[in-house]
């Protein structure tokens, strides 16, 4: 099978990458071997740690992703982003301009560019209503419900908390593992479970000006929160969740959709392998677990990072199994023993040169490219620019290979 471009991945960065090539016609497809950390993460993306971003980000030293792009054109693969999110049906809210913050399950406000639209999230440190209802099912694993009322109590909301149950909902907590999100998500898809809990809301809301409830609202469809809210009269907003993430999940989901929509081809379930290379050293194909080969002019390394297995570390230290491209940041020792400290080990990734080809020995491949969290030079926690630096890399490598 011969394409345009091979994308190795199929996370955020690989889909990111995939749709803007497709959407400028070229024949795409993904080599997808396993979830992503969208299913972790809660789908609320970061691109810098500072009020105003783009400020931040013109001051990184080169070695860091951003700095490669440069400011300016991270400015507009910001807006790009946003666009595929809407093609996609993924409504955000955010600029890149000024972050805005969200809610975190353990009650913390945390600096963000993009969020889901509905999460509970502040302009200036203000939430926009100054009473809330917050209700949770008995027994829910995934947010700390004390920390999240005294956080808006803090920011001046006054809030009132039901536990609530469904049938459904008692039969799944016989088994502590089920009172998950994504079990409960499950519950709430269907209709009866839905009109019960808008029932339960319309008693014991009082006059609270908005109800809260954990990001649970919908696995398989994506209006549950909006028919909520025309069942209620009310205002209903979301608190992200510990992982796994229904909101993530979904995010993914819509992706690979967009993707396939435009032509797209996902390889699900296969992991590259091997690949072969022609006499100048460019790559020719790649092979996958599954025995496929797949032939392309160009391809891109976005297998993420040590949780996807796009980086391997042992005792002799960080390497990327596929293609064994150059590493960086692999300093000693890798870890610090303060936990809370910014972790050394998160700065490793591959090299890479201004445009994002593999460096391999030093020597740049003409055809093969590297983008999100397996590239080194940053630190994603640290910094908050995990999801970030996963989109605005996958697009310039995109553009790069559009313009080729
Ligand atoms: C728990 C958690 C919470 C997070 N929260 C946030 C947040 O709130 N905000 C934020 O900005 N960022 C957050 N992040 C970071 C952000 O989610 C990631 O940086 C980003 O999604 C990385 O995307 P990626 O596509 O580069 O890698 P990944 O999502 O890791 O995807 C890599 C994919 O490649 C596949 N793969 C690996 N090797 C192969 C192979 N040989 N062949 C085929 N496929 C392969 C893997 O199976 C995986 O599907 C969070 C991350 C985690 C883990």
């Amino acid at each position: 099978m011969r394409y345009d471009t091979v994308i190795i991945g199929g996370g955020l960065s690989a889909l990111m990458c995939g749709i803007e090539l497709a959407r400028n016609g070229k024949r795409a497809a993904l080599v997808a071997a396993g979830q992503s950390t969208m299913n972790f993460s809660s789908a609320s993306f970061g691109l810098y740690n500072a009020p105003e971003p783009l400020k931040a980000i013109a001051q990184l030293p080169q070695s860091h992703p951003y700095a490669k792009v440069g400011v300016e054109q991270v400015e507009a693969l910001a807006g790009v982003a946003t666009e595929i999110f809407n093609i996609a049906g993924i409504s955000t809210v955010g600029s890149a301009e000024r972050n805005h913050k969200v809610i975190t399950p353990v009650g913390q406000m945390r600096e963000c560019w993009l969020s889901i639209d509905g999460v509970v999230s502040a302009q200036d440190d203000k939430l926009d209503f100054n009473s809330a209802a917050l209700f949770v099912p008995e027994g829910f694993l995934d947010i700390y419900t004390s920390f999240i009322t005294s956080a808006l109590q803090q920011m001046g909301v006054m809030t009132s908390l039901c536990h609530f149950s469904l049938p459904e909902l008692v039969v799944r907590r016989n088994n502590p593992t089920e009172m998950r999100s994504v079990s409960v998500a499950r519950a709430l898809d269907k209709e009866e479970n839905l009109r019960a809990l808008a029932s339960i809301i319309v008693r014991e809301a009082g006059d609270a000006e908005v109800v809260l409830l954990p990001a649970t609202l919908g696995f398989a469809q994506n209006d549950v929160r909006e028919r909520l809210e025309r069942m209620t009269d009310r205002r209903v907003l979301m608190i992200p969740t510990l992982p796994p993430s229904v909101e993530g999940v979904k995010a993914e989901r819509a992706l690979r959709r967009a993707f396939e929509k435009m032509g797209g081809a996902i390889f699900a379930g296969h992991t590259a392998t091997s690949y072969q290379t022609d006499e100048n050293g460019e790559i020719v194909s790649v092979t996958t677990s599954k025995d496929v080969t797949l032939m392309a002019e160009n391809f891109v390394l976005a297998t993420g990072s040590f949780i996807g297995r796009g980086l391997e570390a042992d005792r002799q230290g960080v390497c990327e199994p596929l293609f064994g491209s150059d590493i960086i940041g692999a300093t000693s020792p890798l870890t610090d023993i303060d936990i809370y400290s910014p972790q050394p080990f998160m700065g490793c990734g591959v090299d890479v040169d201004e445009q994002f080809h593999i460096l391999k020995q030093g020597k740049s491949v003409d055809n093969l490219y590297a983008c999100g969290s397996i590239l080194g030079g940053y630190n994603p926690v640290k910094e908050g620019c995990g999801a970030g630096v996963a989109i605005i890399t996958a697009l310039s490598v995109a553009q790069t290979i559009i313009n080729r």
